[in-house]
């Protein structure tokens, strides 16, 4: 075999065992869609085994915001691992994730000065929901052990988070025997240039009054509502809601799983509305998309009533907590953040965006097109054929992966204006032929 038909067989053997053993993000063993075979990756470009380079629109669902292969995130790695790459979290502490703690707290809206670190979006969302409910255990209100979550909220996939997902698109009556039963208020229809009508937090009003002794916290995602629909709302529905959670005595969980870090042009989305949540859920492009990790920030006052309880510690305690290996990455990745630019740079991408998404307006199976910060979405009319569109996205060479209605790009931030250009002009070529 000479060296092309060679690669080309291992190329086809990786895919092969791949539909034979791996299970895929939402994917059918049954009838696989075949994946694709990346072996390198650099700045905003995937590297495929077939020789193809794409530019990749979703910064891998929201992490990879310096782009990939970056001198620096490979140097923190590399000087960790030749020190220690784990140690145990229990009893043992270690510079990288205290120094990584110690940074959270001091970019975080005021008041959330306690981190509680773990290994995935979800686990952080399952602790924020464990620290509302010992909370009110702690302090004598074993009632309040329910949750208000929003229409269109996406929190993740394990079971505590799955129950507080948009109960439509989290298939809440398939799992009605297992899931934890919760509050939903309809998701916010008012945008976030819009002008505000206290109608739209009505309903949420009238909920959280009327279930209050049984409330031990709102979750939602501020600002943007994720992978549940990729809505954007206004910051004044966030300040309400804050509002209502002081009055009515519930704790507010934000998950700003995605949008933290600068996504949504603030370095998080509650800075849209001012507004200070009690727990607050980080994970995504905490790490710049190196490693797994995840963090739960909370006041010192949820801290202290947890703390002071029957229980007298916070019950939990992830085998791979506090990853030094994660947090050098981590640090090493929100320093590179905080020292660069990032605001003008969202707000440049925001423009590129808002510029690009105007004729699409114009292709008629396009439904409408919205863009905040590093965030541009397309929504269709009807759900778009996964497999098939994705296929065209590829041969465009860019990595644009929809859900449903939604094609949608949020790119690492050090995506040049060339790059984005060509991004967008292949979505562009693939839905304007559609
Ligand atoms: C992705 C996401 C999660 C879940 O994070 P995982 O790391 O996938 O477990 C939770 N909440 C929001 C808002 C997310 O976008």
């Amino acid at each position: 075999m000479n060296s092309i038909t060679s690669e080309l067989s291992a190329q086809s053997r990786i895919l092969d065992k791949d539909q034979q053993f791996v299970w895929h993000p939402y994917s059918s063993l049954s009838a696989p869609i075949p994946a694709y075979e990346v072996v390198f990756a650099e700045g905003v470009n995937l590297h495929l085994a077939d020789g193809s380079q794409l530019i990749d629109g979703m910064a891998s669902w929201w992490c990879a915001i310096h782009g990939y292969n970056h001198p620096a995130l490979n140097a923190a790695a590399k000087a960790q691992i030749d020190k220690f790459s784990h140690v145990m979290f229990g009893g043992i502490t270690h510079a990288p994730a205290v120094d990584l703690c110690e940074t959270l707290v001091n970019i975080t809206p005021r008041g959330l000065d306690k981190v509680f670190l773990s290994d995935s979006g979800s686990v952080a969302v399952e602790v924020a929901i464990k620290m509302a409910f010992q909370y009110w255990i702690s302090v004598g209100k074993p009632d309040k052990n329910k949750l208000l979550s929003l229409h269109n909220g996406y929190h993740g996939d394990t079971f505590a988070a799955m129950s507080v997902c948009d109960p439509v698109n989290g298939m809440h009556h398939m799992f009605d025997q297992v899931l934890a039963k919760h509050y939903f208020a309809p998701a916010p229809q008012i945008g976030v240039d819009e002008l505000w009508d206290e109608d739209d937090i009505a309903e949420f009003s009238a909920i959280i009054a009327a279930k209050k002794d049984q409330l031990a916290a709102v979750i939602l995602e501020p600002i943007v509502q994720g992978a549940g629909g990729m809505r954007f709302y206004s910051p004044e529905y966030l300040r309400r809601v804050r509002e209502l959670c002081d009055e009515h005595d519930v704790l507010l969980i934000a998950d700003e799983i995605a949008t933290g870090f600068g996504r949504t042009g603030k370095l998080f989305a509650c800075e849209w509305a001012g507004v200070a949540p009690d727990i607050m859920c980080l994970g995504k492009a905490i790490t710049g998309g190196y490693m797994t990790l995840a963090a739960t920030l909370c006041s010192a006052e949820v801290s202290r009533g947890i703390c002071e309880g029957e229980a007298g510690c916070f019950m939990h305690g992830p085998t791979f907590m506090g990853n030094p290996l994660a947090c050098a990455v981590a640090n090493a990745s929100l320093e590179l953040l905080l020292s660069s630019d990032w605001e003008a740079n969202i707000r440049r991408i925001e423009a590129t965006l808002s510029t690009e998404l105007l004729r699409f307006d114009g292709i008629e199976a396009v439904a409408q097109t919205r863009v905040l910060g590093g965030i541009g979405v397309i929504e269709m009319k009807v759900a778009v054929n996964l497999a098939e569109i994705q296929k065209q996205f590829v041969a465009e060479g860019i990595w644009v992966r929809p859900f449903g209605k939604l094609v949608y790009v949020m790119p690492p931030y050090i995506i040049k204006e060339e790059e984005l250009s060509r991004l967008m002009q292949g979505i562009f070529n693939v839905l304007s032929t559609a």
